[in-house]
């Protein structure tokens, strides 16, 4: 991606980012209106933006928290879960044979990660898949430019180096690092005494609490069928599908629109069938997971679109305190039965 158009990409999800939470409605008499103004912060991390507000906390005060967690948030960025950077954790984990892959002990969070995927994986009948390394390497959604389609031995032989029990396999923790970096947000926050406030990271939405007038917060759903229309003013202006409102739960959002590219007029999109080695096409547009942890909503929302609506909306279904919304490329809007 050249200069420019990142530039124009990262104005256009900071704006998308700005909106998924509506602004608050007028705040209770007893309340100042300084109580219901966040003190927020917005940086760019994991390739796309980032954006944490604090409610009822005193500025200076906020401001070392919102200091903290964009420092937790650069050292899981940079140091443990980037597939790319040759310092961090699992880019040594994944190439122990390379020089720069000083041996020591592993990341004890990069453990913890890999076994909850791992955990999904079979929870999933491997629709989520954490050890998918060699074949998102082969695609190269995160390239400048991403891409080319590899050829059909390509991905059948990369295909066979993703089984966790191969010693061959790379982890890819792309699909759940989001969510467990903001439950770890979200637990730094509380730790500390913040009891209203929104983690956004790049659309895994994570709230503490309610608004300080005791309030929902409302979480914008992006229009998939707008977002992958790939008009940069319709991203800015953030087609909102739905909005759902929350009390200290998680929405995160799986979406085919999210890092493509197109070839030969076919458009491919960075989430994998295991069973496959190609893009997942089973007719959905996105999935948003409403869960208590966003871990798991990210790791719900990955495999409903590998999963199809059918299959996704039965796992959902059997898991407590779960619920999803699905949009299939038809644009028909389906949800799971406790959904709001
Ligand atoms: P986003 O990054 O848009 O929030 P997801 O949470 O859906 O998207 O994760 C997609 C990322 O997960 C991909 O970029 C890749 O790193 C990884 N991935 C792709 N396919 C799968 C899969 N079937 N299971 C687990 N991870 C996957
Ligand atoms: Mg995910």
């Amino acid at each position: 991606m050249s200069n420019s158009a990142r530039i124009s990409r990262f104005a256009a999800i900071l704006l998308a980012a700005l909106l998924p939470v509506a602004t608050a409605g007028c705040g209770t008499a007893s309340l100042k209106p300084a109580d219901m103004t966040p003190v927020s912060r917005t940086a760019f991390a994991f390739d796309t933006v980032i954006r944490i507000s604090l409610y009822g906390r005193e500025e200076t005060e906020a401001g070392r928290l919102l200091d903290a967690c964009m420092e937790m948030a650069d050292h899981y960025d940079s140091e443990v879960f980037s597939a790319h950077n040759e310092q961090s954790a699992l880019w040594k984990r994944n190439h122990p044979d390379e020089p720069s892959a000083a041996k020591g002990a592993s990341d004890p969070e990069l453990e913890e990660l890999i076994r909850v995927g791992l955990d999904w994986r079979s929870r999933t009948q491997g629709a989520f898949s954490p050890s998918l390394g060699t074949l998102t390497s082969l695609w190269n959604f995160g390239g400048d430019p991403p891409g080319p389609v590899p050829s059909p031995e390509a991905i059948a032989e990369a295909l066979s180096m993703t089984d966790p029990k191969d010693k061959d396999a790379q982890y890819d923790l792309g699909g759940i690092a989001k969510g467990y970096i903001a439950d770890r947000l979200k637990a730094y926050l509380i730790q500390n005494g913040v009891t209203s406030a929104v983690i956004n990271l790049g659309g895994n939405v994570l709230v503490i609490g309610e608004k300080p007038d005791g309030s929902a917060f409302r979480v914008g759903i992006r229009d998939p069928e707008s977002a992958l229309s790939g008009d940069t003013q319709a991203e800015a202006s953030g087609q909102i599908l739905r909005t759902v409102e929350v009390r200290g739960k998680s929405v995160v959002t799986s979406g085919i629109y999210e890092r493509t590219f197109v070839e030969d007029g076919v458009r491919y999109h960075h989430v994998l069938d295991p069973a496959t080695g190609y893009p997942a096409d089973t007719g959905l547009l996105s999935v948003t997971i409403l869960s208590d942890d966003s871990v798991t909503g990210d790791a719900l929302s990955t495999a409903c679109l590998v999963l199809g609506r059918e299959k996704g909306q039965a796992l959902i279904e059997s898991l407590p305190d779960t619920e999803a919304l699905f949009v299939t490329t038809d644009g028909a809007v389906t949800t799971t039965s406790g959904w709001h």
